[in-house]
């Protein structure tokens, strides 16, 4: 018997408050959703609906103050703070809007940190840094500083360094905010094509074209999930390098 594999993200009647002087300001007010493993979800709304809010809970940043959160398969609600920071660095890579990568570190050492953190080998961290420069198409540029790239080029290091842990889950608020709607495509080809790969994918926009490479469309409304929409499989086609890496059998195929 297969067990049954537990969702990634699983949010029941999840509540959350804010205290603003005397008055109590619910930003949440009673979230559950469920994300399985390889799904790519946009959280859409408008601002201030609680798509960050959402976003902090899931990526174990902040916590709810009422219901529940289980992360693959895990009760994440009552951990401590060092739990949480160990279950973060584990399971969870972040991808943000202003990128915030280290300005005077090289782009592979910038991929190279959240290894440093795991304490991986130097020898093992550089050779995983540089794999993953390469999946994002930056492997000329290792040497250089972010100051010498451009956003969308940013955003694609931000993103290996995201992977660097082999993360359960990828988070991204807004990843395409800072930039326009050229490398907006460049970024979200490259989500898409992670997620092709099989990584689960979270982000939160409130552009429709961003959202429209998810498969699957949550959105929030004054704290609530006004609907969850799967849209029609969305596949793009993975380029070349993508797609071989794919197919391996048909190389074998006659
Ligand atoms: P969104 O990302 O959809 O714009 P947020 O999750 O950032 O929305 O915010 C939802 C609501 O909660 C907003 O009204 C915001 O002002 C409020 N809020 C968010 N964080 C805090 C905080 N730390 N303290 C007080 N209010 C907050
Ligand atoms: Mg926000």
């Amino acid at each position: 018997m297969v067990r049954p594999v537990p969702p990634v993200v699983d949010l029941l009647g999840v509540r959350k408050t804010y205290a603003q002087g005397d008055v109590v300001f619910e930003a949440l007010s009673g979230v559950s959703l469920q994300i399985h493993q390889g799904e790519m979800v946009a959280l859409m709304g408008p601002s201030g609906s609680g798509k960050t809010t959402l976003m902090q809970i899931i990526g174990l940043l902040d916590r709810p103050s009422s219901g529940t959160y289980h992360l693959a398969g895990r009760d994440v609600t009552t951990l401590t703070e060092n739990e949480r920071a160990e279950a973060r660095n584990r399971e969870l890579g972040f991808v943000f809007q202003a990128f915030h990568l280290l300005p005077r570190q090289t782009l592979l050492e910038n991929v190279e940190v959240p290894m440093t953190y795991a304490g991986v080998p130097p020898r093992e961290r550089r050779e995983r840094a540089l794999e993953l420069l390469a999946e994002v198409g930056l492997a000329d540029k290792a040497g250089n500083r972010p100051t010498q790239i451009s956003g969308g080029q940013k955003q694609r290091v931000a993103i290996a360094r995201a992977l660097a842990g082999r993360p359960r889950l990828l988070l991204a608020d807004e990843p395409t905010g800072n930039l326009d709607t050229r490398t907006s495509e460049e970024v979200m080809g490259l989500f898409a094509r992670l997620h092709a790969q099989g990584t689960t994918v979270i982000l939160v926009t409130h552009e429709a074209d961003i959202g429209a490479y998810a498969e699957r469309v949550v959105r929030v409304r004054d704290g609530l999930i006004e609907r969850d929409e799967r849209q029609r499989p969305h596949r793009p086609p993975p380029p070349p390098a993508a797609a071989a890496a794919e197919t391996p059998s048909s190389e074998a195929a006659p």
